[in-house]
């Protein structure tokens, strides 16, 4: 009885083209990949700097757990916070030119935590429509804990202006992705600051695209539009993208991370990841620090794809960065495309409602430094004929 309703639903998402399955991929990621004994030029993953498969850091991380063990033991104000996480903290700051950086086990930890405690009982979090799903569910914990919370529309200033002067909580906190996960392009992240210092609010910036990816040496949007390591900006960053590895950083003040280290739950109650992983993240932090050549190869492939592209009937969405979005609207249609680019040996994810607004499914092209001029070109001459 109480799987009917499971199996009702189930049977609805799909009869609306909506189910979900997981692709078994049989080689590591990388710019060309194996699924079910095919070989597939990859544009559906995060890899942005190619470096999940990088032979250092892969090599990082078995020296690491050679010397370290697999698991760290505890959570890390117990007893599982060891050097190699201590060090992988301090490069962070370095990096990214905070003074302080906490690691954590996922992006999605990294932001329950920080915008439900640094909010509290009686604050305003002010958040844009199109921040990433791990945002909202921050702000549905901030408001089960007594904040109040409002969504703006996507990157209007305007809007946020009016919410903030309209607002008479002691605490403001202003969050936003910095690179939008579907839509690829930038939060206007100077305007975000000058309304954080205007209306005396927090700015959360979560830079799970942009950190290594843009800026110098990688550091991320911030860099990219040169704001400063303001006591007021809380940046998150994640480090299973284009740091290749996984986990994810929270970067700040010394007493906003410490704060979030004393009070943030999803940082207190969770075992600190395996050492190993901080050992092959430090190597990947050189990588990116030195990745000029790696950045500059990808910005020439995103203008390759764009200019490729540009006379297509829908043309790519706006975006300077990896992600680039071919809205094709119909979600069944963005289905038939994608399968049509997959028998091609192409994979790109059909990305459909509820990831993204209804009437707007789309191709999400994930463009890697691995990527080749061929590969590019390979993927513009599909495009031109199946659309
Ligand atoms: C991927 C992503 C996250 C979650 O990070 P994980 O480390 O994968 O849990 C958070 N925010 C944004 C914008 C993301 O794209």
């Amino acid at each position: 009885m109480i799987e009917t309703r499971l199996t009702a639903e189930l049977k609805a998402l799909a009869d609306a083209g909506l189910s979900r399955r997981r692709r078994i991929l049989e080689s590591p990621c990388g710019r060309r990949v194996t699924v079910d004994g095919e070989n597939l030029l990859n544009f559906a993953s995060n890899d942005y700097l190619g470096l999940a498969g990088h032979a250092e850091i892969a090599q990082a991380l078995a020296a690491g757990a050679i010397k370290w063990g697999a698991g760290s033991g505890a959570s890390h104000l117990v007893s599982g916070h060891q050097s190699p996480h201590e060090a992988l903290e301090k490069e962070i700051a370095a990096l990214t030119g905070f003074p302080r950086a906490l690691t954590f086990s996922t992006g999605y930890l990294a932001n329950l935590a920080v915008t439900p405690t640094l909010a509290g009982r009686g604050a305003a979090v002010f958040a844009d429509k199109l921040n990433h799903a791990s945002l909202i569910d921050a702000m549905q914990l901030a408001k089960a804990q007594g904040a109040e919370v409002r969504r703006y529309p996507h990157n209007d200033m305007a809007a946020l202006e009016s919410m903030l002067a309209g607002t008479a909580a002691p605490t403001k906190l202003i969050v936003s992705d910095a690179v939008f996960s579907m839509d690829g392009d930038l939060a206007p992240l100077p305007a975000l600051f000058a309304l954080a210092e205007r209306y005396d609010a927090w700015l959360i910036i979560d830079d799970a695209h942009g950190f290594g990816v843009l800026g110098a040496h990688g550091a991320g949007s911030l860099a990219h539009f040169n704001l400063p390591p303001s006591p007021r900006i809380v940046l998150m960053g994640t480090l299973g993208k284009a740091a290749g590895v996984g986990g994810a950083f929270v970067a700040g003040s010394h007493s906003s991370i410490d704060y979030l280290l004393q009070k943030g739950r999803s940082y207190i109650f969770t075992t600190a990841q395996p050492p190993a992983l901080a050992c092959a993240l430090s190597k990947s932090l050189q990588l990116i620090a030195e990745g000029d050549a790696r950045r500059a190869h990808l910005m020439a492939r995103i203008a390759q794809l764009r200019d490729g592209l540009s006379h297509l009937p829908q043309p790519l969405l706006p975006s300077i960065t990896a992600i680039q979005p071919l809205i094709v609207g119909d979600n069944d249609a963005a289905v038939q495309l994608s399968q049509a680019l997959w028998e091609r040996r192409l994979w790109l994810p059909a990305i459909r409602p509820p990831t993204v607004p209804p009437g707007t499914a789309r191709l999400r092209i994930s463009l890697s430094a691995a990527h080749t001029e061929a590969d590019i070109d390979a993927l513009i001459s599909a495009l031109h004929a199946l659309t």
